[in-house]
């Protein structure tokens, strides 16, 4: 064995990024709220009743929604409030990194990646255009060729995300 084999490391970003969608289960979901409350507590931010609802209707879902899908689905629980909170509560999410936008369908999905909030690396987002489900991988490689590109330019780029468009495996293999 050569010095330079090292042993494959089963990390949660080694997941596929385009989990089943039927085993989306409640506990999951729990999971993943408990995971965001701990970002809020970490950055000494306040995970309010409303924030958890907002999350818990984007995290129930692997493709992206938006903004007035999760205000009525919220109302449909009881839960009445005006547009505007509902926006503020989406960029307190945003703000945390425990959701993201998709800039094209000006709709939100929950970040289920931990390397680019620990360790500043940044994901591509891949959107499936047939089910609308939405991954993330590494693209870190991506964002350091278009800074060198853009300073290569004076230019000073403001690039925070990048998305591709295409089919999800699941839909690839005509299962979506
Ligand atoms: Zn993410
Ligand atoms: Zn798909």
């Amino acid at each position: 064995m050569s010095e330079t084999q090292v042993p494959v490391k089963a990390d949660a970003s080694q997941r596929s990024p385009f989990p089943n969608p039927d085993q989306q289960t409640a506990k999951k979901i729990a999971q993943t709220v408990e995971r965001a409350a701990k970002v809020f507590a970490d950055k000494n931010l306040r995970f309010t009743k409303l924030r958890q609802q907002v999350f818990e209707e984007i995290a129930a879902t692997h493709a992206s929604i938006g903004a007035y899908e999760i205000l009525a689905r919220l109302a449909e629980k009881g839960t009445r409030v005006a547009p505007i909170s509902i926006y503020r509560a989406i960029d307190a999410l945003l703000d945390a990194g425990v959701i993201h936008r998709l800039e094209s369908k000006n709709a939100f999905f929950a970040c289920r990646r931990t390397d680019h909030t620990s360790k500043g690396r940044r994901p591509i987002f891949l959107s499936c255009e047939k089910c609308g489900a939405v991954g993330e991988v590494d693209g870190q490689r991506i964002f350091d060729l278009i800074g060198e590109a853009a300073r290569g330019a004076k230019f000073a780029p403001r690039v925070k995300f990048v998305e591709v468009q295409g089919l999800c495996p699941r839909c690839a293999a005509g299962e979506g």
